[in-house]
């Protein structure tokens, strides 16, 4: 008789995990700025350096982590936002796996510096390839600061997979923007080699989509509203004169989260029946209201698809919503696409 099987040391465990959280540069950016609204930051911070290759950095004026939880949260599985299962089925933050900062610091070089406003000096932890480096006391502000340099710089096949800079900042921006547009409230910068790309105040709703997409949207956007006992669902939708075959900006977000979901897209779309040429699309930014515990977000770490019970309900309130919408804003008649 041989026994053959071992239990993985943590840092390749670690980094057969990282490969599922972590694909791009983007999934750094995702992870860090969830947690820093997780942590109830008003300004988040993105620096970026080729396109996150060399430098990614991620700085919030959120509750800072304490000395041990500074160390604690690089662990997998460890996570202050849920304790038991059933807090599942509750979930009001983005993060809850307790995954994302152990799979980060597998595949790249990490130093993490926070402090909490009742604590008068700050830590530093420096971490790589899932080995702690070190921990010193440091001045920082109240708040948390990430640098992760050198992405997949242990994982050779991993960095080469990478995309031309251009497509990595392109995945990076998307992230962001997912994020800035469901969260109005707090201010947002970016800086990708030393420029500016956003720069994102504080706003309601549909500043932030005009300041994220420009201005030309102000005429275009239609105020959505309706609520149930199912859900609630406002935001805005595109008149109908606003309609192109491509690059339109569509978005639906549930209780903060961005998802894709290609059923409600047919629910808007059908509002829109005779009132746009057929094969084009419409904008939309429309954000649910459900109680968490008719949805299932726990399908995978970075699968953006969520199941609703009772969909074909949600179909139809969601359908009828926007057509009113538009029949009560948009005074256009209905065009007739035969003559
Ligand atoms: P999760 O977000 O799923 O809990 P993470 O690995 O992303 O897991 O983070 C682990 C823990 O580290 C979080 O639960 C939180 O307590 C802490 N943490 C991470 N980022 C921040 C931050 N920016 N500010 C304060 N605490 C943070
Ligand atoms: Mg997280």
């Amino acid at each position: 008789m041989s026994d053959v099987i071992q239990l993985l040391p943590d840092s390749v465990a670690n980094q057969i995990a990282a490969g599922e959280v972590i694909q791009r540069p983007a999934s750094v950016i995702k992870e860090l700025v969830e947690n820093a609204v997780d942590a109830g930051a008003r300004n988040i911070q993105v620096v970026v350096v080729d396109a996150g290759r060399t430098n990614i950095q991620v700085i919030d004026d959120g509750k800072g982590m304490s000395e041990t939880d500074a160390r604690l949260a690089f662990e997998r599985h460890s996570t202050s936002k849920i304790r038991k299962a059933d807090d599942l089925f509750a979930l009001r933050t983005m993060g809850f796996r307790g995954e994302a900062l152990a799979s980060i610091a597998a595949v790249a070089q990490v130093e993490l510096k926070t402090r909490q406003e009742s604590d008068e000096i700050g830590t530093l932890v420096a971490i790589s390839g899932s080995r702690y480096e070190r921990q010193e006391p440091c001045a920082c502000p109240v708040g948390t600061n990430f640098s992760v340099s050198n992405i997949f710089y242990n994982v050779p096949a991993r960095r080469k997979f990478l995309k031309s800079n251009s497509t990595e900042l392109n995945n990076i921006l998307t992230a962001f923007e997912r994020i800035a547009l469901v969260n109005p409230q707090i201010s947002f910068t970016l800086h990708s080699n030393g420029t500016e790309v956003f720069n994102l105040r504080a706003a309601n709703l549909r500043q932030r989509i005009l300041d994220v997409f420009g201005k030309k949207f102000n005429h275009d956007l239609l105020p959505v509203n309706v609520e149930t006992t199912m859900c609630k669902v406002s935001g805005f939708a595109g008149k109908p004169e606003a309609a192109r075959k491509k690059g339109v900006h569509q978005f639906f977000f549930v209780n903060g989260r961005y998802m894709k979901h290609p059923y409600f897209n047919k629910a808007v779309m059908a509002a829109y029946d005779r009132l746009i040429p057929v094969g084009e699309q419409v904008p939309y930014f429309l954000y649910f209201e459900v109680d968490p515990k008719d949805i299932d977000v726990n399908i995978h770490p970075t699968k953006t698809e969520i199941k609703f019970e009772n969909e074909q309900a949600i179909w139809q309130i969601l359908s009828a919503a926007v057509k009113e919408s538009i029949g009560m804003f948009n005074d256009v008649p209905t065009i007739d696409f035969d003559t």
